[in-house]
């Protein structure tokens, strides 16, 4: 199977979870839950980039980010980005080129985003 497929198979099992529980959570309360935190793993369909957004039924507010934290203060709490979820972001950042891990972070873990290139406005090519 290739790369490709098997992120897609990741993606379309992360969304169907992300539904499955937000229709248990109807289902078995009858009402929205107090505080119905939603977290998933998308992908942006123009770029392809990753993004965890995080969605709140309780207060119907939503959060989307490609950074590896995210704490959001809401209904007077405050709700971190699950471990799980931020590995696997973090996992297809680095499958994808967005981030990088150099040998000592591959050991210690950890990894950093590509400092890209700001295209600006170049003289030289007038
Ligand atoms: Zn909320």
């Amino acid at each position: 199977m290739s790369t490709l497929d098997t992120q897609y198979i990741e993606l379309m099992a992360a969304a169907a979870s992300a539904k499955a529980a937000e229709e248990q959570g109807h289902i078995t309360t009858g009402a929205l839950p107090q505080f119905g935190m939603n977290w998933g793993l998308f992908q942006y369909q123009y770029d392809g980039r990753p993004y965890i957004k995080a969605s709140c039924s309780h207060c119907r507010q939503f959060w989307t980010t490609g950074q590896l934290e995210l704490t959001i203060a809401h209904c007077g709490q405050v709700d971190s980005m699950p471990e799980d979820l931020r590995d696997r972001l973090e996992a297809l950042q680095i499958k994808l080129g967005i981030r990088v891990q150099s040998f000592v972070e591959k050991i210690i873990g950890g990894s950093s985003p590509v400092k890209q290139a700001v295209p600006g406005p170049s003289l030289a090519s007038f």
